[in-house]
């Protein structure tokens, strides 16, 4: 997923915005935040290929990781290093043409130090409400659009440990994460908006890329 200014610019109260940030940044997201370093692994981190819509592969429903080894923890580092260099602030697996479930983001402000949140077989338990957004994708770079999502989730995943986790989360990280899990089924974010605007995209990423 990648981060505009302008979104939650409209439907959403500038306190909204306040208490999205807020959140964002706050200690509710250090739990399970994983530095790479952490990872405790010999190698060297690669920055591997985005695919971009339409892209078929961007279709393909990613599998439940079923052992969190260091195999897991190396895609993971190589997935931080790619989405830090796309200037992404979250990344599936899926859009390294990698068919796991995992997906990694990271909020944290420009001038703050990177907090790395990795989720394994996340799961969407509960949702209320409704928020539109402005959203992109580093799949499919240079668009940004409205995205109707719930407001608030309940989400139940592991991290690196292969602890579990269940959380409430609302903002940016509720939609962010709503985004990734859509990756994971195969579905990218502008699929839900017309045919018309689909087909216009469609169009303009053929023009940038080479068509699959
Ligand atoms: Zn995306």
């Amino acid at each position: 997923m990648m981060w505009q200014s302008s979104s939650f610019s409209e439907n959403v109260n500038p306190e909204s915005i306040i208490i999205c940030f807020y959140l964002c940044w706050s200690k509710i997201y250090f739990y399970n935040y994983v530095v790479v370093k952490d990872l405790r692994l010999n190698k060297i981190m690669a920055k591997l290929e985005v695919l971009h819509y339409p892209d078929k592969r961007l279709h393909l429903v990613a599998k439940p990781i079923l052992q969190i080894d260091d195999e897991i923890k190396s895609l993971v580092a190589d997935m931080a290093q790619t989405m830090y260099e796309e200037n992404g602030i979250g990344l599936a697996a899926t859009q390294i043409n990698i068919q796991k479930r995992v997906f990694i983001a990271d909020h944290s402000a420009d001038d703050e130090p990177k907090n790395l949140l990795v989720f394994i077989n996340p799961e969407i338990l509960s949702h209320s409400g409704e928020v539109i957004s402005e959203e992109g994708c580093l799949s499919v770079p240079g668009i940004y659009e409205k995205v109707s999502r719930a407001e608030k989730i309940v989400c139940r995943y592991q991290d690196l440990d292969a602890k579990t986790h269940e959380n409430e989360y609302n903002g940016l990280m509720s939609v962010c994460i709503q985004h990734e899990i859509d990756h994971l089924n195969g579905k990218v974010f502008v699929e839900y908006l017309s045919g018309l605007k689909q087909n216009f995209i469609k169009k303009k990423m053929k023009k940038i890329f080479k068509p699959v």
